[in-house]
């Protein structure tokens, strides 16, 4: 596949490239008229290194040959995306902010270390970082707060996440991005008020506490439904992504917009401009 490149096309290197993610990424970067895949980087001793990028995502040949190493091409890149894995990307945000990249995040389950790495790079560069890039979860993002400000505790609150078998971290990146939604709407600490699953004796449920729950199974992409449950009446807004193509798009509309933004840390809300 060719693409007309010009002075203002930006370069992207997609790490964890041979990945469910990584795959989507390299396409979706192909198919954005702003953007070019300059680099595909994947851990050491994968079995995918020296293959051809656009070969391991089945677009055809892109002359992008699949390194070990970051530090080996992120030069040659304007930004970074990165789907892999917490401990690979706390060092792809180390290694990205020496070189002033800007990065689009998308990995989930960082733990607090994590977190503050993330804080201390974007003093350095500007990083987008999502738990979801696709516009119809940022959006039911905005209603839950909504939702959340108008019923106020006279709601319980339950969050059901369904993914894949092969999902390793649960609940889902988005389903804590939903919860927090309501949290904050409602002033509360997430922390203090998310019960995650329950079993065994209970008591009775707690006023303003809110349920997480997470189902997994076969290749579901990725499903949310938060209930508020009310007396006398019940309302869901409920996403289902179908395609992981629609993170991947996003994601690359996040990069083509970070490049262009400040030093700091950014949200999907920022990049779509529902923050404004
Ligand atoms: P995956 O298929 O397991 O892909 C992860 C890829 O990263 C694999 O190819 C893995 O290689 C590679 N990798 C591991 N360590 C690495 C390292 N040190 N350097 C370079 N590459 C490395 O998982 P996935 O389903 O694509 O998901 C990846 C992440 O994105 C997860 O955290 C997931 O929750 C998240 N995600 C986020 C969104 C969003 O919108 N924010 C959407 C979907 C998924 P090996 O397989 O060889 O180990």
């Amino acid at each position: 596949m060719s693409q007309q490149t010009t002075e203002q096309t930006i370069k992207v290197g997609v790490i964890g490239a041979g990945g469910r993610m990584g795959r989507m990424l390299i396409e979706a970067v192909q198919n954005n008229p702003k953007t070019i895949l300059n680099a595909a980087i994947e851990r050491q001793g994968s079995s995918l290194v020296g293959a051809d990028a656009g070969e391991v995502a089945a677009i055809g040949r892109l002359e992008v040959q699949i390194v070990d190493e970051l530090e080996a091409v992120i030069n040659d890149i304007d930004v970074l995306i990165d789907f892999s894995l917490p401990d690979a990307t706390e060092k792809n945000m180390q290694v990205c902010a020496e070189h002033n990249v800007a990065m689009v995040i998308g990995t989930t389950g960082f733990n607090e270390a994590q977190e503050q790495v993330l804080a201390k790079a974007s003093e350095k560069i500007a990083i987008v970082y999502a738990g979801n890039y696709s516009t119809g979860v940022n959006l039911s993002l905005k209603l839950l707060g909504m939702a959340a400000k108008a019923f106020g505790n006279d709601a319980d609150v339950e969050i059901i996440e369904a993914h894949h078998k092969h999902k390793i971290d649960a609940p889902s990146g988005t389903a804590y991005m939903m919860a927090e939604a309501v949290a904050e709407a409602r002033g509360q600490n997430l922390k203090d008020v998310a019960i995650y699953g329950r079993e065994g004796q209970t008591g009775e449920r707690e006023s303003g506490t809110i349920g997480i729950h997470a189902v997994r199974g076969g290749e579901i992409v990725g499903d949310h439904t938060v209930m508020f449950i009310a007396d006398g009446e019940v309302v869901e807004i409920t996403h289902r992504a179908r395609e992981r193509m629609t993170f991947a798009a996003g994601a690359v509309r996040a990069a083509t917009w970070v490049t262009e933004q400040a030093v700091g840390q950014y949200d999907m809300q920022d990049v779509l401009g529902l923050n404004d």
